[in-house]
């Protein structure tokens, strides 16, 4: 759904709040805090009062719409506005369209963010899994101010924040910040572990040390990129266009991202990227917001 749809569907509050209702709620309304459906709905103030615990509850109780001051149409534009971001979207543009403040559009942008963060019971990564990381952090904004003409080092040994991802070929992909701590074979076939049906894969890396050694676990196919990048089919290449459109996006719209924030912009760039050939993730996106999904 893009903007304009958002501003036909929902152009009042009271759409918006309506349609929360149904897509949290399928037309029986729960109390968020006994589960109860026993309910006085109170019209006048689109809330219900709960006949077993005798609060009062509206839709967006115990979600990231609780207590908000500003519009309903305004979150569901958020939602529309990052989903439909393929190269993600800062908090200064956020504010703009939604003509909030930036703190107010930063503010918003993270808890859409929380919502589209993928639980860990989602399907293992099988097929071919291209497997690699990338370092992201630190780089200035081209042309901006003095630190232009300063050469950036890249890549391993740096004091930029490595990201370790796995991809499906025409699949999911999985990418995990792993702070500033030291990738090793350990903690690469961890995450192997985790979130590979090894059973059922090949592993296709580049040849750094840490890859070596993953054969103990799961078939793996290695290529050395200081001879060649493709050797039939053994290669990298969908990881590595995705960490392009990662640090496209991290490097062009929010070229400040500290540590802590980093693992929501990359479950960002996750999330859109395993959504992308699904029809609704709007709405998706909507019940996970409410907790409905
Ligand atoms: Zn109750």
């Amino acid at each position: 759904m893009d903007i304009f749809e958002v501003f036909a569907r929902f152009p009042k509050q009271d759409d918006c709040i309506a349609y929360l209702e149904k897509v949290r709620w399928q037309g029986t309304p729960r109390c968020p805090y006994c589960k109860s459906s026993k309910q006085t709905p109170l019209p006048k103030e689109h809330r219900y009062h709960c006949n077993s615990c005798n609060t009062s509850y509206g839709v967006t109780v115990k979600t990231i719409f609780h207590r908000t001051r500003l519009p309903l149409q305004k979150w569901l534009l958020a939602v529309s506005l990052i989903l439909n971001a393929k190269k993600g979207i800062s908090a200064r543009q956020l504010a703009r369209h939604l003509k909030v403040n930036r703190n107010t559009a930063w503010r918003i942008g993270m808890q859409v963010r929380d919502a589209m963060y993928q639980p860990e019971h989602r399907n293992l990564l099988c097929g071919i899994v291209e497997m690699d990381e990338t370092y992201v952090g630190g780089k200035p904004r081209r042309g901006s101010g003095k630190d232009v003409h300063i050469k950036h080092k890249c890549g391993r040994g740096t004091s930029k924040i490595p990201v370790v991802g796995m991809v499906e070929r025409k699949g999911q992909v999985y990418a995990k910040v792993f702070g500033k701590s030291r990738l090793t074979l350990k903690k690469f076939s961890a995450l192997v572990r985790e979130k590979v049906d090894i059973q059922n894969t090949i592993l296709m890396t580049d040849q750094y040390r840490s890859y070596l050694g993953m054969s103990r676990i799961l078939p793996h196919k290695s290529i050395d990129h200081s001879i060649w990048y493709v050797r039939g089919d053994i290669h990298t290449n969908t990881i590595e266009s995705f960490w392009a459109l990662l640090k496209r996006g991290i490097v062009g719209q929010y070229h400040k991202v500290s540590l802590r924030h980093l693992p929501k912009y990359v479950d960002e760039f996750c999330y859109r990227y395993n959504h992308r050939e699904q029809e609704d993730v709007f709405s998706l996106t909507i019940q996970r917001s409410l907790g409905a999904a």
